[in-house]
């Protein structure tokens, strides 16, 4: 919404099947181009990928990304020097359809779904674009029609923080599997900007 803070893109990677991964996990990109300090070429970012396997079109070769534009605002100018804005997340939220992306990964083991057992209960806490491997998530959990969809019988509590409700991520797709999973899927929003928490202070995550 136009009350949010910074800029947060939805990006598509088509990886033509080359590229699978798991919910939980991460991608590198390495952006074009070379680092002006060195000349040498610039390393390697990591991106939580923001959908289940199977990608938002169930193809099972896009994954989406969750890029916040990582901006520089400098008291002096008093605006955003662009000669500081971040290298990689402005390239992915520039990027347009057809933009080659260089990858590395998948990585990661640590954020894997507990599948083995379907009555697992999660609890999820994110804040701003922390929330892309918990979109997975909750994809696989609630809005996909796969058997995995169909085992899960436990309770998954999602937690996010962000400034303000024009910043928040994803909401409608949450809503819709809440109200499809009323006794499985419960949000909590914290809202920094808006709401107070018990002693009268910002409401940050930690304050739910
Ligand atoms: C496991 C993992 C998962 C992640 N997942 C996500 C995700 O899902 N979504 C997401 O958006 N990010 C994610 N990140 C962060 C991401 O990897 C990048 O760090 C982020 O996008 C910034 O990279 P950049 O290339 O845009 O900025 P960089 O070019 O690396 O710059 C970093 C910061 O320094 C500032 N800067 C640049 N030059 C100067 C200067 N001269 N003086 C002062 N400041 C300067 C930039 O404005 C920027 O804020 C993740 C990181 C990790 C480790």
């Amino acid at each position: 919404g136009p009350k949010a803070t910074g800029e947060t893109c939805h990006i598509i990677i088509d990886h033509e099947g080359e590229f699978p991964y798991w919910e939980g996990q991460s991608w590198g990109v390495i952006p074009p181009g070379n680092r002006e300090k060195d000349g040498k070429p610039h390393s390697v970012r990591l991106y939580s990928i923001a959908s289940s396997r199977y990608g938002d079109d169930m193809t099972g070769k896009t994954g989406s990304l969750c890029v916040r534009r990582a901006t520089y605002w400098c008291d002096e100018l008093k605006a955003d020097d662009p000669a500081k804005k971040g290298v990689c997340s402005n390239f992915l939220c520039d990027s347009t359809p057809g933009t080659e992306v260089v990858m590395t990964g998948p990585a990661g083991k640590v954020m894997l779904m507990p599948e083995e057992d379907p009555t697992t209960d999660y609890i999820m806490v994110a804040t701003g674009t922390g929330i892309a491997p918990y979109r997975g998530f909750v994809r696989r959990l609630f809005v996909e029609d796969t058997p995995a969809a169909s085992a899960y019988k436990g309770e998954a509590w999602l937690f996010l923080g962000v400034a303000n409700s024009d910043a928040l991520l994803y909401d409608d797709e949450f809503q819709e599997a809440k109200s499809k999973y009323p006794d499985n899927f419960r949000i909590d929003y914290a809202l920094s900007r808006e709401q107070e928490n018990k002693s009268g202070g910002k409401m940050y995550i930690q304050d739910k």
